[in-house]
């Protein structure tokens, strides 16, 4: 198979599979008990907290673990924003290109009578800061910027973000799940910060959110103390040492396979455009991650494209993994300035760290062939 999926998630490290088979049958304790057995559990997240806190540049008692990047996203926002509640700040401000876990959680806030409104994006796929600039008012509760975007890669200006926010003393959230394996975070001005394991060759049903000290957010679940009380549940030992060690993998191998997994994208890149007619290279004209290659090819819809490629051994997809499947159009393209006919002619490549050169030849040459296909 050739696997150009990385956005959609990863291949475990082989050190993750690992320390995954080697002690799913002896880490059976519950953590939060207090026998031996418990506290070797116990150490085991916590040198995974101080591995998590490292690669966001925070403290390991800012490191709250949660089931998924999801569920980061929601007890970010909704958290935050809950907390607010009262003071008169009822603006949520989301950008409009954010995933379904932040759209979804804005929704949920707007049916409990948030005013949430939605940031719109210049052609590049770039939030428009001075429409932004429009919406930030005192009344704002919490922001929610991402990172990176996980269909077309185009990194969003969280700098000159934070600083417009931070004078309205407004916390930010920023979901970082695609921007981990990629870029350095230890810096990002954030006050909240969604990652998720499976996007750095982690497992997947684990994520974490960086709550910033002194930040406030109401849980979105009752039970226990664990986390603070701010996600309760029994902790997944294992599951959550898997994280640790595949965020630190990817820490210390990120410079090179930035550089290497860069310049097989932007081979990628050229060889598409080079060899499939009217090919589009999405936000092509703005900084973007180095494993993504999205496309769009006019009147060619993505459906059968994918079908195609996928009889020919490449996983591929068209928009976000989450809807693939409807055939609706990306909202991330739309948000851009595309017509709904061309958002379904859209291909995401995405590539990782285990991405090689013949995976990049295999994939130019079928979809120069797919295109041809279905063009005659
Ligand atoms: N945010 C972004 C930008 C993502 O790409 C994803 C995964 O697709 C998520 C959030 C959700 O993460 P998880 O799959 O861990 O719930």
């Amino acid at each position: 198979m050739t696997y150009l999926d990385h956005a959609a998630s990863t291949p475990l490290w082989p050190e993750v599979v690992s320390l995954i088979t080697e002690s799913l049958e002896s880490e059976y304790a519950n953590p939060s008990s207090l026998h031996a057995a418990a506290r070797e559990g116990r150490k085991a997240i916590e040198i995974a907290r101080e591995q998590v806190a490292h690669a966001l540049g925070a403290r390991p008692e800012e490191i709250i673990f949660t089931g998924s990047g999801t569920e980061s996203d929601n007890l970010g926002l909704i958290g935050a924003a809950r907390r607010a509640r009262g003071s008169g700040r009822v603006k949520v401000i989301v950008s409009a290109i954010e995933h379904a876990a932040v759209l979804g959680a804005g929704d949920a806030l707007a049916a409990e009578g948030f005013e949430v409104v939605r940031a719109p994006v210049t052609a590049d796929g770039v939030i428009d800061l001075e429409r932004f600039d429009a919406l930030l008012d005192a009344t704002t509760a919490v922001v929610s910027v991402m990172a990176a975007n996980n269909e077309t890669g185009v990194i969003q200006p969280i700098d000159a973000i934070a600083e417009r926010v931070r004078a309205f003393k407004v916390p930010l959230h920023v979901d970082a799940v695609q921007a981990l394996p990629w870029m350095d975070l230890t810096s990002l001005p954030a006050d909240l910060v969604s990652v998720s394991a499976h996007k750095i060759g982690g497992p997947k049903g684990v994520g974490a959110l960086r709550l910033r000290r002194g930040v406030r957010v109401q849980p979105l679940l009752h039970g226990g103390g664990h986390e603070r009380g701010l996600r309760p549940g029994t902790m997944p030992t294992v599951t959550i040492a898997a994280f640790g060690l595949a965020v630190q993998r990817t820490v210390d191998t990120r410079t090179e396979t930035v550089a290497r997994v860069r310049a097989l994208r932007d081979r990628l890149e050229a060889g598409l455009v080079a060899g499939v007619r009217g090919v589009r290279v999405s936000g092509e004209a703005s900084d973007r991650l180095p494993g993504h290659c999205h496309v769009t090819i006019p009147g060619v819809e993505s459906e059968p494209l994918l079908l195609l490629l996928d009889a020919a051994g490449i996983a591929a997809s068209g928009g976000s993994a989450c809807q693939s499947g409807a055939a609706t159009p990306s909202h991330v393209l739309t948000a851009m300035g595309l017509d709904a006919k061309t958002a379904l002619c859209a291909v995401r490549l995405t590539l990782g760290r285990t991405t090689t050169d013949a995976d990049v030849d295999v994939v130019i040459e079928a979809l120069r062939a797919g295109v041809e296909r279905m063009r005659r």
